[in-house]
């Protein structure tokens, strides 16, 4: 019933690394419903994606190895209850190569031999909810990520964190002069909300005042604030040149797009770290289970007491003669 609806987890789609393990009640409820969401994302059509992936397999056995090994790991981080759910079967693993959008090649599992790696995600480490399905998280190094700033669909929930006061010695490589200005005097707290962003991401950094609620909107400065701003920036960006923070490029338009707005708080847009290492599959490619799934040889027949069937045999073909003698005398 469960595995229909539901995308399993991590070890289906990667081997090695470590996994994130959802704990309580709560969390896996996100985990659901996360998934329910990305189901809906998919574009193409199963098995769409068949091709040659350059590259070779792995050797079963290193496969292997490292599935059992996620499998006990998996076994660590959940409950007994949830193993039906979350601990894959090696005889049910179906193995495949796949290709990213970057380029970088990988095998995964799926469950079965009729589903596609594209009908399944990697999850996020950073946050432990799932990408859109049809990610994966490519780990190679592409060179230094453009920032990526994306919207806020939805607000999923916050969390309350509490903070003890700075201390008096400057923090961060602070001068005395700034840290006086922004050191925190009193204990504070600030929300911390898990939103969705417009690429199908989670982001769970997004801080708010304590009791801010989604329906309040954002605070905003006025329109000589923001002209004042715009000005600062203007000023401070062409002293300091390509070195004015921060420099030309997303992170810039993101805070002329903000003072545009009027320096909405919260932000209506939120950088998106996952944008950078989380890759569409591109294609895939066949290559079998993970353990071999040619039927069972027949147990062998137990040894026979060869003695006691010759005797059965031989009383039963005197049986035969006699019958065959008794046939003869009657005609
Ligand atoms: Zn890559
Ligand atoms: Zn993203």
């Amino acid at each position: 019933m469960l595995r229909g609806q539901f995308t399993p987890p991590d070890v289906f789609t990667r081997v090695g690394g470590s996994l994130r393990g959802y704990r309580t009640r709560s969390e896996v409820a996100d985990y659901w419903r996360m998934n329910t969401d990305v189901m809906t994302n998919q574009s193409t059509g199963p098995g769409s994606l068949l091709t040659n992936v350059p590259g070779r397999a792995r050797p079963q056995k290193q496969v292997l190895a490292l599935f059992e090994e996620e499998v006990a790991e998996l076994r660590r981080r959940y409950k007994p209850e949830f193993w039906p759910i979350f601990i894959p079967k090696a005889e049910d693993m179906y193995r495949w190569r796949v290709q990213l959008q970057c380029g970088c090649t990988r095998e995964v599992f799926t469950y079965g031999s009729d589903r596609f790696p594209d009908e399944n995600s990697d999850t996020d480490p950073l946050t432990g909810y799932r990408f859109p399905v049809g990610e994966l998280r490519c780990s190679a190094d592409h060179g230094p990520a453009q920032k990526n700033y994306r919207d806020i669909v939805e607000w999923i929930k916050s969390e309350v964190k509490e903070f003890p006061a700075d201390p008096e010695e400057p923090k961060y490589g602070m001068s005395a002069e700034d840290w006086a200005m922004t050191r925190q005097v009193e204990p504070h707290s600030s929300a911390f909300w898990t939103v969705k962003l417009s690429c199908g991401h989670v982001s769970t950094s997004v801080i708010t005042k304590v009791g801010w609620k989604p329906d309040d909107g954002p605070r905003l400065v006025s329109e000589q604030r923001a002209a004042q701003m715009r000005a600062d920036f203007k000023e401070w960006w062409s002293a300091g040149g390509q070195e004015g923070w921060p420099e030309e490029g997303p992170e810039r338009d993101h805070v002329r797009k903000m003072i545009g707005l009027n320096w909405p708080r919260p932000e209506p847009e939120q950088e998106c770290r996952a944008c950078s290492y989380a890759k569409r599959i591109t294609g895939y490619q066949r290559i079998g289970w993970l353990v071999s799934r040619t039927p069972p040889v027949p147990a062998q027949k137990p040894d026979v007491d060869r003695k006691k069937v010759e005797a059965r045999l031989a009383a039963a073909e005197a049986e035969v003669e006699r019958l065959r003698k008794q046939l003869d005398e009657g005609e």
